[in-house]
């Protein structure tokens, strides 16, 4: 599916980008309603990032599906249940992950334990 109809500013974006919540890189274009993960259904959101080359991806867990693989970023009564993260790059050079977390994180007193999909541990085996 075409997802860069819409996407154009940020071509190759979705190549990169990993769902935080369930490890899929698989991404889906609903027309008017945004681009969610295959998997779990989580919403991403690209922006700009003000001044540098790449993007801001929004992760919004208020969509997401349970499924076995997938951990919900953790909702807080301030954000929602939101991650974000920067990559910088161009769809040539290729795009670099900057830094990423859940808005959790940045609430004060919110016990956050929740990491994205890439940072844990229980990595499930690769099929040979
Ligand atoms: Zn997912």
């Amino acid at each position: 599916m075409a997802i860069v109809d819409t996407e154009d500013r940020y071509a190759g974006a979705f190549d990169t980008v990993e769902c935080p919540v369930c490890g899929s890189d698989e991404w889906t274009h609903l027309v008017y309603q945004g681009v969610f993960c295959v998997t779990c259904n989580t919403r991403c959101t690209l922006r700009e990032a003000s001044g540098d080359q790449g993007f801001i991806a929004e992760f919004d867990s208020q969509y997401t599906w349970s499924v076995e693989e997938a951990e919900p970023i953790p909702e807080t009564d301030e954000y929602g249940a939101l991650a974000s993260g920067k990559w910088l790059g161009t769809e040539s050079r290729g795009y670099d992950r900057y830094w990423f977390s859940a808005y959790a994180d940045h609430v004060d007193g919110h016990e956050n334990e929740w990491e994205p999909a890439w940072d844990r541990e229980t990595v499930t085996a690769e099929a040979d």
